[in-house]
């Protein structure tokens, strides 16, 4: 399947889209916003552009993204009236990427209330706010998005743990899936399987550093957060559990006719959740940064009023991979499917919990 034709975000504001239904993605890049706040102000303070280069890569559609460019503007214009003094912050370049099929135009249709609430919360006695300039860039972060060294901040949050495809590898001479009967790696997956997708991020990770390298300035600064996994143990109750509770929904429909065994056993997910030590040697072996930071945490449980915690993680999950999933195997098995398995996480919880992994990493380019 061709991840950068099909994959996107379920977009709209409707009541299963993105937008919608990320409020788990916001609580995980709230959790660790001190540090990325902490490391944009660092780097002003040590660099004082005057026009400050800034990307989200992986912005989706939803309110997310514009929530963190809101808080870094924030920070600098106040970091460059409190610290520096100055009545001039810098004029900032916000760059906003992701695949070509995300639905940019909801992002673009909320930036005349962004930029009226910005000012409001950036215009201070007789200072006038700062110019911004926003632009959508479409495109595979897994290759070079933007000129020469323009860039001085570099965000991506829950996003790198996509990879740039299914692992080539899983898939033998007759075109069929070594991967049998799961979607991600599963304790049942041959041995093949986890080098495989471990090959695919390696190949991936090394293209992504050595494509910002080049548009990053020298001690520019990158902050990426993403879902890791605890050690080498690739089948803990983190990540990996979550894909495999979505096989054992899968497996539900197979058994009762609605979805055909083999089209069942050829879907696979291009997705992986490194350990640290494997990105502290991607970091390492491509040699353009200095790893700052790296940190491992977990988000708390609690979901709104009235949603079970598998009805949250279903949608959520739902908005992530719908697209895909419609691609292969029709719209007509979602509703179904997803009813499953928020049933299934909830159940699993009841048992024990179940604890996604992320970790932040913090990166200067040398
Ligand atoms: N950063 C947002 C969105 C995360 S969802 C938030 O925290 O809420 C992950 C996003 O990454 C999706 O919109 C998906 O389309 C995007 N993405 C996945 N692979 C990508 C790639 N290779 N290049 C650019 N964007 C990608």
């Amino acid at each position: 399947m061709d991840v950068e034709r099909v994959f996107h975000m379920t977009g709209g504001v409707g009541v299963t889209s993105y937008a919608q239904n990320s409020s788990l993605q916001k609580k995980v890049s709230d959790k660790v916003k001190h540090i990325t706040l902490d490391t944009i102000q660092e780097l002003y303070l040590t660099t004082t552009p005057k026009s400050l280069g800034i990307a989200d890569l992986g912005c989706s559609s939803g309110r997310n993204t514009l929530s963190i460019v809101r808080d870094l503007v924030d920070i600098i214009v106040g970091t460059s009236r409190r610290i520096m003094q100055t009545s001039a912050p810098p004029e900032f370049r916000v760059y906003l990427n992701d695949l070509p099929t995300n639905d940019f135009n909801t992002i673009f249709k909320a930036l005349p209330d962004f930029y009226r609430e910005l000012q409001r919360v950036t215009s201070y006695e007789s200072t006038p706010s700062p110019s911004i300039y926003i632009a959508g860039y479409p495109g595979t972060f897994y290759g070079r998005l933007f000129p020469d060294k323009c860039l001085h901040f570099i965000y991506s949050s829950n996003s790198l743990h996509w990879l740039s495809k299914v692992p080539p590898a899983l898939y033998n001479k007759q075109g069929r899936s070594i991967n049998k009967g799961c979607i991600y790696l599963s304790k049942s997956s041959p041995q093949m399987v986890s080098q495989a997708y471990f090959k695919q991020f390696q190949e991936d990770f090394h293209l992504f550093l050595r494509s910002r390298s080049e548009e990053l300035v020298t001690g520019g600064r990158m902050v990426l957060i993403m879902l890791g996994r605890r050690d080498l143990d690739h089948f803990d109750r983190g990540n990996a559990f979550l894909w495999e509770l979505l096989t054992r929904s899968f497996k539900i429909l197979v058994s009762q006719g609605e979805v055909e065994e083999e089209k069942f056993d050829a879907y696979d997910v291009h997705f992986y959740a490194p350990s640290k030590d494997e990105l502290e040697d991607e970091v390492r072996r491509e040699g353009s940064f200095e790893m700052k930071r790296l940190e491992m945490f977990e988000i708390d449980k609690e979901v709104g009023e009235g949603t079970s915690y598998g009805t949250a993680v279903a949608t959520a999950v739902r908005a992530i991979q719908e697209s895909m999933l419609c691609h292969h195997f029709g719209e007509e098995i979602l509703d179904n499917l997803f009813e499953h398995y928020g049933r299934l996480v909830d159940e699993e919880m009841a048992i024990e919990e179940i604890r996604p992994i992320t970790l932040v990493v913090v990166l200067s380019k040398l």
